[in-house]
């Protein structure tokens, strides 16, 4: 497979970058190419114009300044999964890019292109929907920034504009002392998740939870942080009871259907997922609380 004829760029700052996203019709930037070059190949994607990201520098960060973590566009996955940092302080993230891809992927993949390419499974939009982050958005006009929850508008559509670019993003950094979990079931390693949950508890000093935080992915066209649960979670004893009737509820959400899995499939992963999640980011935090 080849893809369509078209003209390649080499831009050096973020400057540069957003002057060719400007001038030049039909361009799409190119960060790690996992998923860009393959859509190219089979003329999904068929730009007139390739905006190469790579040499672009300043878009290659990654900082903990104090409880945020600062990241840049072009981070590759494979250095967010090893920053020591990133493990000690935001370990959630480093079990869901566990399950992004394979090491080879994640050599090259980055936060940004798989932030962008939005795909409804992706492990790093769940973790991206579960901590609340804000992404850093730049074009030639200017710079603004987006909170996460409202970056996904359609099935793998952004809300950037054509001149725009994602430069980076501030993911908040869990309180101390929360239990996490990333769980999802896909059809082998490596492959995207049918269905994904990632958890957050907190508990307070009588054992009881004091705060939780959900991200269920697979089910729509981007995650969702279902309130009603982590509501009904706070005050609770964790536990079977608990952690039922939020699976409960899980199972009852909308689903979508495809030529591969049901809707009522997904539901049914849903529900297990959540389970399994809470249960084991509570075992955590209990483990926290007496560590
Ligand atoms: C075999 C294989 C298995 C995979 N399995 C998984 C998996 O299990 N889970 C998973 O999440 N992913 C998986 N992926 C995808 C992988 O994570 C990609 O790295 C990711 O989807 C895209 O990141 P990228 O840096 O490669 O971006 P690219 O492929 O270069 O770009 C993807 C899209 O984002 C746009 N884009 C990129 N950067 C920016 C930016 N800074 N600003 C604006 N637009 C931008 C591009 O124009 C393009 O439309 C897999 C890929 C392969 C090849």
């Amino acid at each position: 497979m080849k893809p369509a004829p078209f003209v390649y760029h080499d831009p050096r700052t973020v400057a540069e970058a957003c002057d060719l996203l400007a001038t030049r019709e039909n361009a799409r930037v190119l960060a790690g190419g996992q998923s860009l070059m393959p859509m190219m190949n089979f003329r999904y994607a068929m730009p007139d114009h390739l905006i190469d990201l790579n040499r672009v520098d300043e878009l290659a960060y990654l900082r903990c300044e104090g409880e945020v973590l600062r990241v840049g566009a072009m981070t590759r996955q494979r250095d967010l999964e090893f920053s020591p940092e990133v493990g000690k302080r935001c370990p959630v993230l480093r079990e869901a890019l566990s399950h992004v891809g394979h090491r080879q992927t994640r050599n090259r993949g980055t936060l940004g292109g798989s932030l962008c390419h939005l795909d409804p499974s992706a492990e790093l939009v769940n973790v991206a929907a579960l901590l609340g982050g804000t992404l850093h958005v730049v074009s030639k006009g200017g710079a603004r920034d987006i909170p996460f929850a409202e970056f996904a508008v359609a099935y793998m559509t952004t809300s950037l504009q054509p001149d725009e670019l994602l430069a980076g993003a501030t993911l908040p950094l869990p309180a101390r002392g929360r239990g996490h979990a990333f769980a999802e079931f896909a059809r082998r390693h490596g492959d995207f998740a049918i269905v994904a949950c990632s958890a957050l508890i907190g508990l307070d000093r009588d054992g009881r939870i004091a705060d939780a935080a959900v991200a269920l992915s697979g089910l729509g066209h981007a995650p969702v942080r279902p309130a009603s649960i982590e509501r009904a979670l706070r005050g609770e004893k964790p536990g079977a009871a608990a952690f039922k009737a939020a699976a409960a509820e899980a199972g009852g959400f909308d689903a979508v259907a495809d030529a591969y899995v049901t809707a009522a499939y997904r539901r049914h992963l849903a529900r297990v997922l959540v389970y399994r999640a809470l249960e084991q980011a509570s075992m955590r935090a209990l483990e926290a609380g007496n560590g």
